[in-house]
């Protein structure tokens, strides 16, 4: 008795946790960020969907226009993409001498 077999045979479904947390670009704390994404209703009666990303140390926050297909890593891809962009201005502005040196080094 007791073979207790069910005929769908039982598929492991991996229940994928995406992540929406993660390491803050600025204070690399650990892993302080929470990424969202908001439905937001506009004035004009349509709605559009905004990602923000908040790091709760050091409470520097980000927010892009997102989908409703955006995933909170997404959003911090984009928050990422964005620090270096502006590090590379800044390095442009502000260090051009040493950015001298480094391309003498190629
Ligand atoms: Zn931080």
């Amino acid at each position: 008795m007791g073979k207790r077999k069910s005929r769908s045979k039982p598929v492991k479904r991996r229940v994928e946790k995406l992540e929406t947390v993660f390491s803050c670009p600025f204070c690399n704390y650990g892993r302080n960020v929470q990424c969202r994404i908001y439905k937001v209703k506009l004035a004009s009666g349509g709605e559009k969907w905004i990602g923000t990303a908040d790091c709760y140390i050091c409470h520097e926050v980000f927010h892009t226009p997102a989908t409703a297909l955006t995933e909170p890593i997404d959003i911090y891809s984009e928050w990422i993409d964005e620090c270096e962009r502006v590090n590379n201005e800044l390095l442009d502005k502000c260090e051009p001498a040493n950015k001298r040196n480094r391309c003498e080094v190629y």
